[in-house]
C-alpha cells in the first residue's frame, strides 16, 4: 500500500489520518473487525473526501466508508491494505428550515444530534433507532435504516429528499433537492440509499422532519400471538386522539430473560402471555394521551385476546417499559455469539413463522429470542442452544431461519443489510434479477471494484 506520505497528505489542510496502533486502540463499535485497517482518513468536506476517493483510486486502494459502526452485519470490516474512509468530521448540521420541515446535514451528523437540533422546532427526524446516539445519517442512508417509525413514517429512503455523494471514481454527484415530489426521470440517488457503501460516499443530505409529539402513554399488554398484537395495533393507528408512536412485539422467552436481566417486577404479569407487546401513544398532554390509550385498550381488551397489562405511571417507569425492548445486549451476555437475524414477513404470515422456526429450531436442539417492530413485520431472530454459534451449525441455522420467507413476500434482511455476514443469505435468498441490476450499476459505478471490497456482494 502507498504510503499517505505520497499525495495523501497534501489533501486539505486539516486532513485527519489515523494509522497503525492509534487506529487499532480505538472502539470498533459492533464489529470487532471493523479497524482492521491499516489507515482511516477522516475528510472535513466533500471536496476532500472526493480528493481522498481519487487517491484511493489512483492508487488501487479499497475503499471502507464507515459511519457510527453500529451496523449489525460487518459492513464496516476492514482489512490490511484498506483505507477507512470515515465521516466522523463531517459532521455539521447546515440548516434546519422549520417551515419546510426539512434539514440539511452532513452524513457523519448522528441520529440523537439530529433529534436535539430538531427539537427546539418541534420537529424530529421520522426514523428513530435505539442505536441514536452513534449512527451517523450517513449509515442510516447507507443501510435503508427503518427501527421502530418505520410503520407510520416509512424506512430511511421515504425520508430522504436530497443527497450528495462521492462517487468511486471520485467525481461528486450532487442532487440537494429539497421538495418531495420530483418526476424528473429517474431518481439516481435512490441507488446510494440502502447501496451499504458499495456505490459511493455519501457526504451530506436533506432530510425530512415530522412534528415530535413529546407527550406520551406507554403500556406493556399481554397478548396470545402477533395477530393478537396486530388487532390492538389497528385500533390504536384509528384513535381519534392520539398517536401510536411505537408498537413492538417480544416473545415469551425475549420478555422473560430481558424482564430478569433488568431486574423488573412482573407481579402484574397474570397466567402464561405467549407476547407481551409496548405500545407508545403520543397526544397533546400525557394525560390525553393517558385517558385515549386507557379507553382504547377497554374497547380492545376482549376482541384482541388481551390477557393483561399495565399502563406505565411516570416518566420513569415508561423509560423502563422501553428499556426491556431496546436495551438487547443481554442476550450476548446471557449466550455470546448467538447468531442474529433481522426478517420481516407480511402481517398474516407471522404467526404461521414464528410457530414453524421454534419447530424448526428445536429439530436442531436449539431455541431463539424473537422480538421485534411488529407494526411493519419485522422481526428480529437470535439463536442460542448447545453449539448455536458453532461455524458448522451456521448453514442449517441460516436455513431454518429463512424457509418460506421468500414465497411469503417478506425479505431475509429487513432494515440491517447485507455486509459481511448475510452475503450467503444475499445469493441463496435474493432477488435474482435485483441482483442481476445490482452488478451492473457495480460494475458501472465503481469498475475496479474498490468500495466495500469483498464484502456486501454488489
Ligand atoms: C442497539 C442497536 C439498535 C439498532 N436498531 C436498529 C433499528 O431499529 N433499525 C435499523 O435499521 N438498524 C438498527 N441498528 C443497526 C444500525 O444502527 C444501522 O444499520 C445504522 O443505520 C448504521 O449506521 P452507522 O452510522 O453506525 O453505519 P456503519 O455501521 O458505520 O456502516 C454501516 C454500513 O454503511 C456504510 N456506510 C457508513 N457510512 C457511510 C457513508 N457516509 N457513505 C456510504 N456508506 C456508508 C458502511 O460501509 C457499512 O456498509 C441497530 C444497531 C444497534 C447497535
Amino acid at each position: 500500500m502507498p504510503k499517505p506520505e505520497d499525495g495523501l497528505n497534501g489533501i486539505g489542510e486539516n486532513l485527519f489520518i489515523l494509522r497503525g496502533e492509534r487506529l487499532r486502540g480505538r472502539h470498533s463499535g459492533e464489529h470487532p473487525d471493523n479497524l482492521g485497517a491499516d489507515l482511516l482518513v477522516a475528510p472535513a468536506s466533500t471536496a476532500e473526501a472526493a480528493a481522498v476517493v481519487a487517491w484511493c483510486g489512483a492508487n488501487a486502494v479499497p475503499v471502507v466508508p464507515q459511519g457510527g459502526l453500529t451496523g449489525l452485519v460487518g459492513g464496516s470490516v476492514s482489512r490490511p491494505g484498506d483505507a477507512i474512509l470515515s465521516s466522523e468530521r463531517l459532521n455539521r448540521i447546515e440548516r434546519i428550515d422549520a417551515a419546510a420541515r426539512l434539514a440539511v446535514v452532513e452524513s457523519g451528523v448522528t441520529l440523537q444530534a439530529l433529534q436535539e437540533a430538531a427539537a427546539p422546532f418541534g420537529l424530529t427526524p421520522g426514523i428513530d433507532l435505539a442505536s441514536r446516539g452513534s449512527a451517523t445519517i450517513g449509515g442510516m442512508i447507507s443501510t435503508n435504516a427503518g427501527g421502530i417509525l418505520a410503520f407510520r413514517n416509512g424506512v430511511m429512503r421515504h425520508q430522504v429528499l436530497g443527497l450528495e455523494a462521492v462517487l468511486p471514481d471520485g467525481t461528486v454527484f450532487s442532487d440537494m433537492t429539497e421538495v418531495v415530489k420530483t418526476s424528473a426521470g429517474p431518481d439516481m440517488k435512490q441507488l446510494l440509499i440502502g447501496a451499504e457503501g458499495a456505490f459511493g460516499f455519501v457526504t451530506r443530505a436533506v432530510l425530512r422532519l415530522e412534528p415530535v409529539r413529546p407527550h406520551r402513554a406507554t403500556a406493556l399488554l399481554c397478548v396470545p400471538d402477533a395477530g393478537s398484537a396486530l388487532r390492538i395495533v389497528d385500533g390504536l393507528l384509528r384513535c381519534p386522539g392520539a398517536q401510536l408512536e411505537a408498537a413492538e412485539l417480544m416473545w415469551r422467552r425475549f420478555f422473560l430473560d430481558s424482564a430478569r436481566t433488568h431486574g423488573f417486577d412482573l407481579g402484574w404479569l397474570e397466567g402464561d402471555a405467549a407476547a407481551v407487546l409496548l405500545v407508545d401513544l403520543s397526544a397533546e398532554t400525557v394525560e390525553r394521551a393517558t385517558a385515549e390509550l386507557e379507553a382504547s385498550l377497554e374497547t380492545l381488551w376482549s376482541d384482541a385476546g388481551i390477557t393483561s397489562g399495565i399502563v406505565a405511571q411516570s416518566l420513569d417507569q415508561a423509560r423502563r417499559f422501553r428499556d426491556l425492548r431496546e436495551v438487547s445486549d443481554f442476550i450476548y451476555r446471557l449466550h455470546p455469539d448467538a447468531p442474529s437475524f433481522d426478517v420481516s414477513l407480511p402481517q398474516g404470515a407471522l404467526d404461521r413463522y414464528v410457530a414453524a422456526l421454534d419447530a424448526r429450531l428445536a429439530a436442531l436442539g436449539l431455541e431463539a429470542y424473537v422480538y421485534g417492530h411488529i407494526a411493519d413485520g419485522n422481526l428480529h431472530v437470535s439463536v442460542f442452544g448447545e453449539g448455536a454459534p458453532d461455524a458448522a451449525m451456521r448453514d442449517p441455522i441460516e436455513d431454518a431461519v429463512y424457509a418460506g420467507i421468500g414465497e411469503t413476500g417478506g425479505s431475509f434482511s429487513a432494515e440491517h443489510g447485507v455486509g459481511l455476514e448475510k452475503r450467503r443469505a444475499y445469493l441463496a435468498q435474493g432477488n435474482a434479477a435485483r441482483r442481476a441490476m445490482a452488478q451492473a450499476l457495480k460494475r458501472t459505478l465503481d469498475p475496479k471494484g474498490i468500495f466495500n471490497r469483498g464484502k456486501v456482494p454488489f
